[in-house]
């Protein structure tokens, strides 16, 4: 019996999560948490916001899954990595935030870190077993998201409903815009370098856009290694629970006799700037990706509130970037303080456009 604890539990992979466990005698869930909507009896120990680490700490989990949604879900992240308890990831904000805090966390503690983000679980799923000296880099995908092949003044009017219409992915709000303004392959490379432990320029970001391959390994010899299925979070939230057994799904195989169409293209980096500006916080390090990311939420949320156009978010993060002070990620205070400097540049921002 593994006992189970989900964090985020009203949200989509929070959802989806309840269904495989649901599925699997062997899954049981402790405790469930979210931010504010009710959660009804879902679990013997229930949470609506508040302090994540106390309900980790009553519910005594084998796993964790991570769901939550933006930079809350930092100390409940660490708090499993620390103590060794397997770590179910799919809230990416914290480990872009906090990826060398984490993984000194991971060391001390001992336990699994598993990626639930859909890319990050299928090249794990590639890297495993393999000698770190046989890879030679890794391909991110990316489906390109509803605006993939528009020029720039061709996105001046776009709507939050417009951004919110993902082609291949069924979505929670904040990353669903990100998908469409590329900051989320931006957060991805970013919780690759960490998770993976390779450095960014052998990350390179490709789009596929129908989303039916997942993550691509290149190794030495010229193979590539690819991870491929139709896009369903059940398969990756599946493959954390249940690791290492790899539990069946009810989901279907590809169907290869009907026609698979597998088109790969690069990025418009122009058009879609935050994929760059993330890639280059990346490299900055300390607390630019934690940076990053605070400023990315702030301009998200506006964007969906109405009160910033769609290329206002790259912009804004980009001008709160710029007057950022880099400093090294010493401890959660020191991002706590990072995450809060970076969005109040980014409200200011908002504020005098
Ligand atoms: P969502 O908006 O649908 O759900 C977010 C959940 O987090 C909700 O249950 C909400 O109540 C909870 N929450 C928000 N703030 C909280 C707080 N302060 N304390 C406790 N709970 C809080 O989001 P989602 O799409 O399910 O995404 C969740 C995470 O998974 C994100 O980090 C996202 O990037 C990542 N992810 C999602 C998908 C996907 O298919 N949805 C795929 C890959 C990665
Ligand atoms: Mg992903």
């Amino acid at each position: 019996m593994k006992r189970v604890a989900l964090l985020g539990a009203t949200g989509s992979i929070g959802r989806q999560a309840v269904e495989i466990v649901e599925s699997h005698p062997e899954l049981q869930l402790v405790a469930a948490a979210s931010g504010s909507q009710p959660l009804d009896g879902l679990a013997p120990l229930t949470q609506v916001g508040g302090d994540l680490t106390e309900l980790l700490e009553r519910a005594e989990p084998d796993v964790v899954l991570n769901a939550v949604v933006g930079f809350a879900g930092l100390p409940a992240t660490l708090w499993a990595l620390e103590r060794g308890v397997t770590l179910a990831l799919a809230n990416k904000e914290s480990l872009v935030a906090a990826g060398e805090l984490a993984l000194e966390a991971q060391e001390r503690g001992g336990g699994l870190l598993l990626p639930v983000d859909s890319e990050h679980s299928a090249a794990f799923q590639c890297l495993e077993g393999r000698a770190p000296e046989q890879v030679d880099s890794l391909v991110l995908t990316g489906s390109g998201g509803p605006f993939r092949g528009r020029k720039r003044e061709e996105l001046e009017d776009v709507t939050p409903q417009e951004a919110l219409a993902h082609p291949t992915w069924n979505m929670g709000p904040k990353i669903t815009v990100d998908s469409a303004t590329l900051a989320n392959k931006g957060l991805e490379l970013i919780e690759a370098h960490f998770l993976l432990g390779l450095p960014y320029d052998r990350i390179e970001v490709v789009l596929q856009p129908t989303s039916v391959v997942h993550a691509l390994v290149r190794l030495r010899d010229g193979a590539s290694l690819g991870h491929l299925g139709y896009p369903d979070m059940r398969v990756p939230i599946s493959f954390a629970l249940t690791y290492p057994e790899r539990a069946e799904t009810p989901l279907p195989g590809l169907d290869l006799a009907g026609g698979l169409v597998l088109e790969f293209e690069a990025p418009d980096l122009e058009t879609f700037p935050l994929l760059a500006l993330a890639r280059r916080a990346g490299e900055q390090g300390g607390t630019y990706p934690c940076a990053f990311n605070a400023a990315n939420e702030v301009a998200v949320a506006a964007f969906l509130e109405g009160r910033l156009p769609f290329l206002g978010i790259a912009e804004t993060v980009e001008e709160a970037l710029a007057d950022v002070d880099g400093a090294p990620a010493r401890n959660l205070d020191d991002l706590v303080e990072a995450d809060t400097a970076a969005r109040r540049l980014a409200e200011r921002g908002l504020a005098v456009r």
